[in-house]
């Protein structure tokens, strides 16, 4: 069972733009430096502690060493120019940064009682194979032939380190005391 604080937490997480204080009845407020404290302990590997402090802590310095970890664990060995193994390492991270909502189902991934069908179940608005073609900076064929595969694979094991950061923060303050 997730305590109150917790929860608290999950949905602060969760929110695009989180609260700088989580100053709730009897919660006492929390302070940047202890959340990024809260990353640091334990074993959390490495992208999921960088995807943490750049995306759920809001801090903007950790992105090109985010980007730096990206490249060398997943898109290092894409056949493919290596300024654009940055570009796709970067296009991902802002793909799961932006995580824009789907309009027609208000990103609850239902509608009108069924699955969404235009983000599958998702409630994210997916970006187009256009726009992420260009953002890696190839043409769309060559995305969709050799790419898409790739790259789809990349932004959900993204969303996986998200999650993983997420849930240790949780865990960290859940068992702590206030
Ligand atoms: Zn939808």
């Amino acid at each position: 069972m997730m305590s109150d604080l917790g929860a608290y937490l999950l949905a602060m997480l969760t929110a695009k733009a989180p609260p700088a204080e989580l100053g709730m009845g009897g919660i006492k407020g929390l302070s940047q430096a202890e959340k990024a404290g809260a990353l640091g302990m334990g074993n959390l590997d490495l992208l999921s502690y960088g995807i943490g402090r750049y995306k759920l802590l809001g801090e903007e310095n950790e992105k090109q060493p985010v980007i730096r970890l990206i490249v060398s664990y997943h898109t290092s060995k894409w056949q493919i120019k290596e300024y654009k193994r940055m570009s796709a390492a970067a296009c991902a991270l802002s793909e799961i940064v932006e995580n824009g909502i789907h309009k027609t189902c208000s990103g609850t991934g239902r509608y009108q009682g069924k699955k969404c069908i235009g983000c599958s179940g998702t409630g994210r608005r997916e970006w187009s194979d256009y726009y992420i073609a260009s953002c890696i900076g190839v043409d769309q064929r060559t995305y969709k032939n050799r790419w898409k595969r790739k790259y789809i694979e990349l932004v959900n094991s993204l969303r996986e380190h998200e999650e993983k950061a997420k849930s240790h923060m949780v865990r960290f303050y859940s068992s702590r005391d206030y």
